[in-house]
């Protein structure tokens, strides 16, 4: 290519951005790019918010603001529902009726009580409290179980307790006031068993949970790989214009794709390993990691837990563990690490 033809592509990409942001400006829609801690207003009564994960473990939130309610988009840690309900009491005073948990973790589920407390009823796919009963069971009546464990270096947690959602769905439920319509949706297993999904066909936007992050942030403990790359086959069917993940920066139809590439390169190479020894495949991460960092798309996926996505997946071929049992615990953690553990 000539550097006259390669300046003439650049200045026509640089124009098409322009354009691109033009419009979105006119449209009263901000750009792709979010700002943490800073509600963001996507389209008429509808906003997202990213959450400070590095710093709290807060997960993405959204909030769509109905004639009569306010519907918000996951639970939050309880700190994480005291950050964002201000910013939605300041675009509107409607009661906040329905706080959707996108799945049972205690980044997107444990802060329920606290919307409870501001009216809310928490609502979510029956699969998020069969995982809850899975474990949580401390609230169950057994042994301390998850909960009880993050709460040790929380203290947001040491000030509320579980609630778990006691509005459920199965295959859907909707919401809609003539004006807006936002469908809650269960594609199948992903990130866990419950994995619930929001979206606003009339804008084309869609609130994805954890099956669909933007970065180092997939813990597979919970789930399928397997599956999880086919329920993200069904969500890129809705065709959204703008995806907003459970954690990282929102972006368009492309996150989905490429959060679906990184599960779809990791089992392939796993694959290969299937039939080796479990030495053999620990053996083999460094090398995994390194060819899956080259590929452009899919390199902000690999993160501190990659052995034991290795690993996770090495197990569902049929393969035993290789990491010790601590690690695989660790990985756990690492995520509520992320997620908030101290
Ligand atoms: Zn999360």
């Amino acid at each position: 290519m000539t550097c006259q033809s390669l300046f003439t592509k650049y200045s026509r990409m640089k124009l098409y951005h322009l354009m691109a942001l033009t419009l979105l400006n006119a449209l009263f829609i901000s750009p792709l790019t979010a700002e943490i801690n800073k509600a963001e207003k996507l389209a008429t009564d509808t906003y997202s918010h990213e959450g400070d994960l590095k710093g709290k473990g807060h997960c993405n939130n959204g909030w769509i603001v109905f004639e009569d309610y306010v519907l918000v988009i996951d639970g939050n840690f309880p700190s994480g529902a005291l950050e964002v309900i201000p910013k939605i009491r300041a675009v509107t005073d409607k009661p906040i009726r329905f706080a959707f948990d996108t799945h049972h973790h205690g980044d997107h589920a444990y802060g329920n009580q606290v919307w409870v407390e501001n009216g809310a009823t928490p609502v979510a796919h029956a699969g998020v409290l069969e995982e809850m009963k899975k474990y949580e069971t401390g609230y169950f009546g057994g042994k301390p179980g998850r909960w009880e464990d993050t709460a040790k270096g929380r203290k947001d947690m040491a000030a509320s307790k579980l609630k778990p959602p006691s509005l459920l769905y199965n295959k859907d439920m909707i919401f809609d006031d003539g004006k807006h319509r936002v469908e809650l949706l269960h594609f199948g297993v992903a990130h866990t068993r419950g994995d619930g999904w929001a979206w606003l066909p009339k804008e084309g936007i869609l609130f994805t949970g954890d099956a669909c992050v933007n970065g180092p942030y997939n813990f597979m403990g919970d789930g399928d790989s397997g599956e999880w790359v086919k329920t993200l086959e069904a969500a890129k069917k809705l065709k959204p214009k703008i995806v907003c993940p459970g954690h990282g920066p929102r972006g368009g139809p492309e996150l989905l794709e490429q959060q679906q590439a990184y599960f779809v390169e990791l089992r392939k190479h796993v694959k290969k390993l299937a039939r080796k020894k479990p030495e053999e495949v620990k053996a083999a991460v460094e090398d995994i990691k390194s060819a899956l960092l080259k590929q452009e798309q899919i390199a902000r996926y690999v993160g501190n837990s990659f052995s034991a996505q290795v690993e996770k997946i090495y197990t569902e071929m049929g393969g035993k563990p290789f990491l010790p049992a601590k690690a695989s615990e660790d990985a756990h953690h690492q995520h509520a690490h992320a997620h908030g553990r101290p």
